[in-house]
This record gives C-alpha cells, sequence and structure tokens, in this order.
C-alpha cells in the first residue's frame, strides 16, 4: 500500500512528522530535568546561609516543586504546586509556622498571580496535604482566610470527603483541575492520612513520605505494605516520569543517609526515585514478612517506628 501513496500526500505527512518531532523538543525543552536539579541544601554553619527560605523550580509552563530552606528547618520538606484551567493544587506548605521566616503564602500567591495575569480567569488555590505531620502542614495558617483558598482539613475523614472517597482506602479517586486530571491515591503506613497523588499530565507521581530518598518511617507494617502494593499496581497501569517524596535524607553514596537533624546536606541523593525503585521496596517488604524490621538499602531505608 505505501507505494500507492502520492507524492503530495507524501510531503504533507513528511511535514506532519516534522512538526511532531520538532513539538516534542519544544515540551522536553521546557521541562526540566530533575535528575539534575541541585537543591538548596542547607550549611555548615546556618548564620552563614544566604539562600531564600524556599527554593522555586519551575519544572514546566503550569508545574513547580519548592523546596524550604534547611536552616529555617532541618527536615527541609518539597512542597508542589500544579495549576490547571480552573484551579491550582499546591501539595503541602512546609515545616514552619511564622510567615516572617518562611512565606510560603506570598511565594504561592505571587506564582498563582502570575499564572491568573496571562490565563484570564482567575484559578481558585486548593492546599491539600501528602499527609498531617507538621513538616507538611505547617504553613495552613498563612493560607486560611485567604481570598479564592480552601484549606482541606487534617483528618481522614476530611481527606476522604474533600476527594471524595468513600472506600479508604482501596479506592482512588480524580480531581480536576481544568482540563488537567488528578488521582488521588489513599496509602496509609507511614501515617493514616497519607495519600499519592499523580498527575495526568506531566506524568509526576508524588509519594510523600511513604517513599523518598531517605528514611521510611513506617508506622503500621501491615497498611504500609498493602499501600506499597496498591502503588505498584497503579504504576503499572500508567506512565511514570518521576516519583517524587517529600524529604531527601540519603548522600550519593549508596546505602550512607546523613544524621537526623542535620542542616548541611552537600552531597545529597537527587529527589527523583524510579518505578523500579518502588518495585524493590515492595519485593523487599514482601520478603520481611509480617513483622516490621528496619532494612537499609542504596536509595532508601526501611525504618518501622515501634
Ligand atoms: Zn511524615
Ligand atoms: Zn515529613
Amino acid at each position: 500500500m505505501t507505494n500507492m501513496i502520492l507524492p503530495g500526500t507524501r510531503k504533507i505527512l513528511i511535514l506532519f512528522t516534522l512538526l511532531t518531532f520538532l513539538s516534542c523538543k519544544v515540551y522536553q525543552k521546557t521541562t526540566v530535568d530533575l535528575n539534575k536539579t541541585k537543591w538548596i541544601s542547607g550549611s555548615a554553619d546556618c548564620k552563614e546561609n544566604t539562600d531564600q527560605p524556599i527554593q522555586v523550580v519551575q519544572y514546566n509552563y503550569n508545574t513547580w516543586i519548592l523546596r524550604q530552606n534547611k536552616c529555617v528547618n532541618y527536615e527541609a520538606p518539597f512542597m508542589f504546586l500544579f495549576i490547571g484551567h480552573k484551579k491550582a493544587l499546591l501539595m503541602d506548605d512546609g515545616a514552619t509556622f511564622s510567615e516572617a521566616k518562611f512565606p510560603i503564602y506570598k511565594t504561592v500567591d505571587s506564582l498563582v498571580a502570575k499564572w491568573n495575569k496571562a490565563n484570564n480567569p482567575k484559578v481558585e488555590l486548593i492546599v491539600a496535604h501528602t499527609h498531617s505531620h507538621g513538616d507538611h502542614t505547617a504553613g495552613d495558617g498563612q493560607f486560611k482566610n485567604k481570598p479564592n483558598t480552601t484549606v482541606v482539613g487534617l483528618k481522614v475523614e476530611d481527606v476522604q470527603s474533600f476527594f471524595k472517597i468513600e472506600n479508604w482506602p482501596q479506592q482512588t479517586s480524580k480531581f480536576d483541575l481544568g482540563d488537567r486530571v488528578m488521582e488521588i491515591i489513599p496509602i496509609p503506613g507511614h501515617h493514616k492520612t497519607c495519600i499519592a497523588v499523580y498527575d495526568n499530565e506531566t506524568k509526576i507521581l508524588l509519594s510523600g513520605d511513604s517513599f523518598y530518598p531517605g528514611r521510611l518511617y513506617v508506622n503500621d507494617w501491615s497498611a504500609f505494605k498493602a499501600s506499597t502494593q496498591r502503588l505498584v499496581d497503579f504504576t503499572s497501569t500508567h506512565t511514570i516520569a518521576y516519583i517524587l517524596g517529600n524529604h531527601i535524607e540519603m548522600t550519593k553514596t549508596p546505602g550512607k543517609d546523613y544524621p537526623i537533624e542535620t542542616t548541611f546536606q552537600p552531597d545529597e541523593h537527587i529527589l527523583p526515585l524510579t518505578v523500579k525503585d518502588l518495585s524493590l521496596l515492595n519485593t523487599t517488604l514482601i520478603n520481611l514478612g509480617d513483622k516490621p524490621v528496619r532494612k537499609t538499602l542504596d536509595d532508601f531505608i526501611i525504618y518501622p517506628t515501634n
């Protein structure tokens, strides 16, 4: 059949292929390579630290990744902002209450304001959490009672009712930001309120404190195992660009973590983990059996808390 393509049709096909190739190139150019991103990582002497309290990395035109300065709080959590046509979703708001020390509202508000200016009409800001621990929710107070802003509550029931999840934790739910569908996957185990969040546009999967290059503190062993299996099942049916957690605690040396509460990580692990890493966590958990056991692997440490 290929011999029957007319010369004019062939020209159109070549042009179409070329345009597809070019548009892929443009898309790639505007997406940051998170395997090469250098994050602010504190100082040996925090009195000498001159970094911003919040580092802002624009991943693409409608996605931002923020990191808190380790010298403001040693947890140095990551926070994520996704904007659609109707809503903006901020996942987590940091480890510090004080707006003077940690201006998370001002930072996010200026990003959203810029977006609104360029893309009328205004989006509503939703502040949700990967889970309810204080190092990811301390900024809530800065967002409460602000115009056009909703802060999701911190109890399991709040998360369930906001995202319309009746059957917790087995059921996933879709949350549409306006031509940008996020998927919410309950993954209790580190904490009972843990969720993973998948962005169908960038293919980024947020794994919170349940899976990141560091100490995976497991509070409920059997729930953690079941959640990890469900997350693996999810990744087997979805394209995953990056798995991004909330902290970095590992060094670049396999199996070596920084001390707890360190404020200086000059040689830290990259932020992203892969589907292969997640699958390794899952098989390791299966092999460890029913009794919680601490186990150090190259890129993370399984760390039961009881
Ligand atoms: Zn936590
Ligand atoms: Zn945390």
